[in-house]
Parts: structure tokens; sequence; C-alpha cells
């Protein structure tokens, strides 16, 4: 009888597609229902997995980007069908696919590599290089990643059009400009002192000569976003380059007789673009000459440290408000207009020195206190030095 029942179970289980458990005796019986209950479970455990699967496959379909899942080693798990589009997977033949062998790029590599992946990464699209996407990486579940491609082509287009156009604007502003500043400065010397018309002729050339100002700062941070990377093959002797902009703090700062300092280590050259690097120098040490108070002191540091070169200016001017530091690189942001008027500011200095340090892979870093001053710094990192 026991065989007979064996042999039941042992066919249920193995050959028939039946999942009602056949019939047992006593306590055969109790073992054939646990058996079913179990597989019941199975099923039902199976079937919600299945369906979670089936939901995050839809829900990347319905998405607008590319979505590819793979392991942190790069064996390709999954991927949608924008994927397939955008990138050129062939699914299901590239699954299991490294995805540094589909998507070539060093940058890539690199991006993956640095495990660092707070910032998206955009190159051109693997099947057409006149496409721009955006590669943005997550961690996800466990060992394994997520990339979300973006096609962002047109945005760059748009980007690239708003910055020609203000190159442009800049440009064409300068010539006219420089001419009345001309025929301003004859009617200068031809005006009797003390007269209406002297007084007219002394504002108009303040405001021209801020226009000039404000046209060159347009044009220095269209030129600076449209550069491109750096190319380490120029020498900047940065040493030479600070004596220049001592030079000009000095001369800037005699009226206010304000104590500056310059320490800075000879030899520390880089390499790199020189106009970027001055433009990211002069805007911070002309910014403490012009917010700091008369007889107040400035001290300009350029020296090597464990990650770089350090650059740092700090002033006991007018400080900053806290609400005000995190604004300051953004263009035309100015903390007090009237006060940065009279000192012939823009609001656009702080967005060139952005805009240069992005390029030396370096960051500004603002410290300051409302009414005891500020501190200005950056460190180029260590492959930029010679
Ligand atoms: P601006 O041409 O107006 O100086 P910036 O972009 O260089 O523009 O600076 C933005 C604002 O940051 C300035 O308007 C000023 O209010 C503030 N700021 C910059 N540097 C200093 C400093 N050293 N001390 C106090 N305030 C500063």
């Amino acid at each position: 009888m026991a065989l007979l029942l064996f042999k039941k179970l042992n066919n249920w289980l193995w050959n028939s597609k039946s999942t009602v458990s056949p019939a047992g005796k006593s306590e055969w019986e109790h073992v054939f229902v646990g058996i079913h209950n179990l597989q019941q479970r199975n099923r039902k455990r199976r079937k919600k997995l299945a369906s979670v699967i089936s939901r995050f496959r839809e829900g990347s379909e319905a998405l607008p980007d590319a979505v590819v899942v793979f392991h942190k080693r790069g064996d390709i798990i999954w991927c949608n069908r924008l994927a397939q589009f955008q990138l050129g997977f062939k699914w299901p033949d590239d699954s299991g696919e490294n995805i540094t062998n589909l998507i070539r790029n060093p940058l890539f590599f690199e991006h993956l590599k640095s495990q660092d992946y707070d910032q998206p990464l955009d190159l051109p699209s693997p099947i057409n290089l006149d496409k721009i996407l955006e590669f943005r990486v997550m961690p996800y579940a466990k060992n394994q990643r997520i990339l979300i491609v973006r096609d962002v082509t047109s945005y760059r287009q748009l980007d690239e059009q708003r910055r020609q156009f203000v190159a442009n604007v800049s440009h064409e502003s300068r010539t006219p400009l420089t001419v009345l500043q001309g025929y301003i400065e004859i009617l200068g010397m031809q005006s009797q002192e003390g007269t209406r018309q002297q007084k007219a002729i002394t504002v108009l050339d303040e405001q021209t000569t801020r226009m000039c100002s404000l046209v060159d700062q347009l044009m220095t941070l269209s030129k600076i976003e449209g550069a491109p990377s750096i190319d380490l093959e120029d020498e900047v002797n940065a040493p030479a380059l600070l004596k220049q902009i001592e030079n000009e703090a000095q001369a800037l700062g005699q009226k206010k007789q304000l104590h500056i300092k310059f320490a800075i280590e000879e030899g520390l050259t880089l390499l790199g673009d020189e106009m970027q690097l001055r433009s990211a120098m002069a805007n911070l040490v002309y910014n403490a000459v012009n917010y700091t108070p008369n007889g107040g002191a400035v001290k300009v540091i350029w020296r090597r440290s464990n990650a770089g070169a350090y650059f740092c200016v700090m002033d006991n001017g007018d400080g900053i408000a806290p609400e005000h530091i995190l604004h300051l690189t953004e263009r035309f942001y100015r903390v007090d207009a009237s006060r940065s008027r009279d000192t012939g500011g823009s609001g656009l200095g702080l967005a060139i020195v952005k805009h240069a340090l992005s390029h030396y892979d370096s960051e500004l870093n603002i410290e300051s206190n409302l009414g005891e001053g500020s501190q200005f710094s950056f460190i180029i990192p260590n492959s930029y030095l010679l």
C-alpha cells in the first residue's frame, strides 16, 4: 500500500501536469496536502514576482529615456526598447555582453570606473556622432547599476546658439562703444570746467566705461564657455601672471590705502590656458580690492598643496551673508546692486571664475562672514601641474 502511494506521489511530482495532489490515505494524505500547499504558495510567489518584473519593464518602456540595467562588472542584464534604438543595442543578443564593449568611449569607461555618479556625462551617440546623449548612472539593487540615457542634442544646440548670440552682440557693440569713448574724450578736453556741458560729458564717460566693461565681461564669459577643454601643451607661468595682477591690484587699491600682500610660490607653473587662469585669479583679486573698505587688508596665496596648486584670496572687507553665498556664481547676481555698480561691477565676475575653473576640474570655494571678510579659494589638481 505504502509503495503504491509512494509511486503515485512520485508520478505526480515528476510526470503529472495536474496541480491537484493525488488522493492518499491517513498520514500520506497529510503529506500530499502539505506538498500541494507548498506548491500553491510557490506558484503565487512566482506570479507576484513576474507581475513586479512586468510592471518594472512596462514602466521602463513608458519612459522617454533609454534604460539599461547592468551588473557592476559591466554585464548587461536588461535594456528597454529605446536603448536598442538610441544606443544600437540588440536584444536579447547583447544580454550578458559587457556594456563598455557596446559604448566604446574612454570617457564612459572612466566614468564607470570612478564610481562617482553625481554628475551626468555628455557623449556623442555610439551610432550617430551628430547626436549628443546625456548618460546618467545610478547604483541599483545589490551590485547593479541602472543607466539612463537621454537625447540632449537640441538643448545643447540651443545653449550654443544662446552663447553665440551673446558673443556676437557683445562683439558687435564693442566697436561703436570705442568710437563713442573716443569722441567723449575729445569733447571732455574741449569743454570748460564746471559747466553743465562738462558734467554731462563726465556722466557720459562713466556710463560708456561701464558699458565697455560689461561688454568685455560678456565677451570673456562666452569665450570661456565656448572654449574646448584645456590644451595641456601650453605652459602657464602662474607666478609671473600673479605679479602682473599684483601690480594692477596695488594701483587699484592705492586710493583706499589697502594693505595688499601676495605670497607666491616661485616655480609653481602649470599647463593650460593663460587667459582662463588670469580671468579666474584676477576677478577674485579685484573683487577683494573692490569690496574691502579704506585701510583694509587683502592677502593672496599661491602655493603647492597635497591635492594640487592652492589659490586663495582673503580680505577683511564687507563679508557676505550666508543666504547669498550659493547664488554668487550665477550670472548678474549681485548682493547689493548699487554697491556693485559703484565699484563698476557687472555681476559676471564670479560666473567667469566658475566657468574658467570648471575647465581645470576645479571648483570655487567661498567662506565669508558678514562684517568680518571673505575667503575665495580653489585648487588646480596635480594633473595640471608641471
Ligand atoms: P560684480 O561684478 O558685481 O563684482 P561678481 O560676480 O564678481 O560681480 O560678484 C558677485 C557679488 O558677490 C558682488 O556683487 C558682491 O556683492 C559679492 N562679492 C564678490 N566678492 C566679494 C568680496 N570679496 N567681498 C564681499 N562681497 C563680494
